[in-house]
Parts: structure tokens; sequence; C-alpha cells
């Protein structure tokens, strides 16, 4: 059932199949190998995406999307470390890339009537990575590395620079190659839309909301003939794809609990408030109600740190209201910490309480910690747990930068082992590496456990991708 695709590649020095001999699949060593080709690229795609394309690094947002990814990947049966990103575009587009990699764009976010229907196209860009569409078969020629490989399936699938014209002319044929290969294939789209659907009801969403949302997005390009999304061009919906759909959905139990709209109208007025590409329309903004307006205003006031426009008053009314939703809470907390208010820290508490494996929650209760108390005690909090969470990067940070404003000068070696250990995660190893070079110059203390941590990862085979190709 499963059709595998093969992608031309070509790196130097790999003795590949060729895609006329292609192997089985099911081989133990081929898996093994293919694994850690597919891993390589991910890293370089990773590297990549958040060092040259925009993004949203909201750690509420990205939280967001995650539990959403969560909820679906955990229905696969698929055991690979799925990561989610959002990147700050306009356009309603989203991808899966090598190694599970999912890119949700800012535009795909505000053009979704609610939860269910970016959870359908989270689903379906999921099925495209548990079915192996992008799949990594590579035959051996010519002088082309990983990181060139990357940066074009990034250009083509992130979709905001025209790779015809750039690396791909770079690459001649095979950059061409790629590209015709990168655009899904309707028998792609067909299973991708068929396991994603059934993901997507199995994680407790509507599974009916993927045809709605295809269908309602390619209704809207034909009335308003505006620019047919991205999402539309590369998966092109027919009626047929529509009705399979339909039908598919109808086979499934309906969903019993409606997700959360209060949290995703919210979710929607992070990315207007927060993106440099993205707003909500005239419309949109005159509709909204007390509550929404309040939230906005917060968030607004506490991304760009004016004091004065900060408003506790509405918050309180509108967490009463809310006595159980994280996003009014946490709002209202952050606000009392700003305002050097102590009681922020009870409320932290209780969100803890509510939210226990929430990073979004301990990376704002460790800014309050401080804010109000002290900066050892927001370290701890944050050194303490961040073992426990999927993705670090943003905890790392946060660590960087409070070591970063430490009085003791010896401290700043921490400092730039945190920015070390956030590029690790990202796959950015030059600049992990660079990173521990400087703390080593501070941190001269050979018994110290910081120097041991240190010496580890710069002994560890760092991770050059590129490198490793030369042999
Ligand atoms: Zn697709």
């Amino acid at each position: 059932m499963t059709q595998f695709f093969v992608i031309a590649l070509t790196i130097l020095g790999m003795q590949y199949a060729q895609a006329s001999n292609l192997p089985d699949l099911g081989s133990p060593d081929l898996v093994t190998y293919d694994s850690q080709t597919e891993q390589a690229l991910g890293r370089a795609f990773s590297r990549e995406l958040n060092t040259q394309y925009p993004m949203i690094r909201d750690p509420e947002s990205l939280h967001y999307i995650r539990e959403i990814g969560h909820k679906i990947t955990r229905e696969t049966g698929n055991n690979r470390t799925f990561k989610f990103y959002i990147i700050d575009d306009a356009e309603i587009n989203a991808f899966a890339g090598p190694n599970g990699i999912i890119g949700i764009h800012s535009g795909l976010i505000m053009s979704a009537d609610s939860e269910d229907e970016l959870a359908s196209v989270i689903a379906h860009e999921v099925a495209h990575v548990t079915q192996n569409h992008l799949s990594r078969t590579y035959n051996a020629q010519s002088n082309v590395n990983i990181t060139s490989i990357a940066t074009l399936i990034a250009a083509i699938l992130v979709g905001t620079q025209d790779p015809s014209a750039g690396i791909a002319t770079y690459m001649g044929g095979m950059g061409l190659n790629i590209q015709e290969q990168l655009k899904n294939s309707r028998a792609h789209e067909h299973e991708a839309d068929y396991f994603g659907i059934d993901y997507l009801a199995k994680a407790g969403y509507d599974p009916m909301a993927m045809s709605d949302f295809f269908g309602k997005l390619s209704k809207a390009s034909q009335l308003y003939e505006f620019k047919v999304p991205e999402l539309l061009l590369t998966h092109p919906v027919t009626e047929t794809r529509l009705a399979q759909a339909q039908d598919r959905a109808s086979q499934l139990p309906k969903t019993i609990k409606k997700s959360n709209s209060l949290n995703f109208e919210l979710l929607k007025l992070r990315i207007h408030a927060l993106s440099n590409q993205t707003k909500l329309s005239p419309d949109a903004l005159s509709h909204l109600n007390t509550y929404e307006q309040c939230y906005l205003k917060n968030t607004v006031a506490l991304s760009k740190n004016i004091e004065t426009d900060l408003d506790d008053s509405c918050l309180n009314a509108m967490s009463t209201e809310y006595k159980t939703e994280k996003l009014p809470l946490l709002i209202l907390a952050q606000v009392n910490s700003a305002q050097k208010k102590a009681k922020a820290l009870t409320q932290f508490q209780y969100l803890t309480d509510l939210f226990p494996n929430d990073p979004s929650i301990l990376l704002r209760k460790a800014q309050a910690l401080a804010n109000l108390e002290n900066r050892q005690k927001a370290q701890q909090l944050i050194e303490d747990s961040v073992a426990l969470f999927n993705d670090k990067t943003l905890l790392y940070n946060e660590l960087a930068e409070l070591y970063a404003q430490d009085e003791k000068p010896q401290n700043l070696a921490y400092s730039y082992y945190y920015g070390a250990l956030a590029n690790i995660e990202i796959g950015n190893f030059k600049n992990a590496k660079h990173l521990l070079e400087k703390a080593k110059t501070i941190n001269k203390d050979y018994n110290s456990d910081l120097r041991g941590k240190i010496e580890t990862l710069l002994n560890e085979p760092f991770q050059d991708d590129e490198k490793t190709k030369e042999k």
C-alpha cells in the first residue's frame, strides 16, 4: 500500500543502490543506513530552518502546536521524534521535512477557524512522514553534500524562495529533479489524507475537519480570486479528493469532545501580536470581544515591554471566568510579575499544579522568579527539569540569558555552555563548538563540573555532517 518514492539525490562517496535497482526497504542494514542519512539530513534541515528563515519562537504558541502534534503522533505507532516549528510567513502553507520535522506557517494558523482544522493539516503532514513520502534513497555521483541538499529542500518546502532560480540551478538538473519529486504526487496526497484523517479521529479531533478546511480554502480562492494558497498548489483540491476524505471521515467515530475555542482564538491573537508577517484582518480585529481585546493589549505590552499598557484589571475578570484555562491565567501571572506583585508566584504555582509538564509555564515561571526573587532560583528551576522536555532550545536559551546577566564573571562560562546546548538542539554544531571554546577560556578550573561537561561535549565527535561526507 505504501509507495516509497525516490529522490534522486547525490552524495559523494555514498554507495547507494541505483534507483532502477531499488533495495528492499525491509532489509535491516539498509534501514539503519538510511536512518543515519535521514538523521543527518534532518539536522542540516533543522539548522537551515532555524538560521535562515523567520520563525515564531513564542513559548506559548510553540507549546500549543506541539501539543496538537504530540496528540496526533502518539496515535501513529511511529516512534520517531517529531519536531514542530512555526515559520513566520503569511503564506497558507505547511510542510513535512526530513526526519519528522514539520513546519506550520503562521498564515496557516490564521486561516484556520478551529483547532480541529489546524490539527487536520498537522495530521496530514505527519502522515507524509509516517508513510515515508519524503523518502531517502540517494544514488551516488557528484559533489553535492547534505547541507546543500537540505538548503534546497528547505527553499522548496518553505516556499519563500524560488528554488528554480537559485540553488537548484547551481545544482543543475539534480536540483530540478528534487523539486519535481517534492511536488507531492496525487497518490501520496491520497495516502496522507487517508492516514491523516485516521490519526485525527484517534487523537480526538473531528475527522471531517480536513475536508472542511481544504474545501473552504479552495472555495475562498475561487470566489475572491486571491492568490491561490501555496497549500493548494502543492495539495490540489479536487472533488474526488474531498469526497474521498469525507467518505473516510464518515466511517470513523464522531468526536465527543469539542476542542477549546477560547485558547485557539487567543493563539491567533498571540500570532497577530508577535508575527512580523501575519496579521488578523481589520474585520476580525473589529469583532474581538472585551476579553480578546484585553488579551491582545497585554500580549503586545509584554512583548514590547510597555509597562504603562499593562492592564491587570481586565485580565482579573477574564481569569475569574476561565478558572482552568491556561492562556488567560498565564498572562495574568506574567503581568503581575512585570508589575512586581508577589502574588504572581502563587499564580504560577497554581498553573504548575494544573499543567505540570508544560515547558512554556516553566519558562515564564523562571522569568518571574528572576524578576521577583533572584536569578539563582530561576536558573535552578530550569536546570532541574530541562531534561524532561523534548524541545529544549528555548529553555537552554533562557538559561544562557540568565547566566549572561550574572554578577560573577566566571558564570559567563555557563551562559556560553547553555548557548552551545541550544545550538546543538537545532543542529548548529559549528556555533556550538565556537561557544564551547569561549566557555573554556573563562572556566580554567579543570576539576569543576562545568569544565568536565564542556570537555565531554567537545570530545564527542561533533556531528559535522559535511566533514563526514568528505572522507
Ligand atoms: Zn500533502
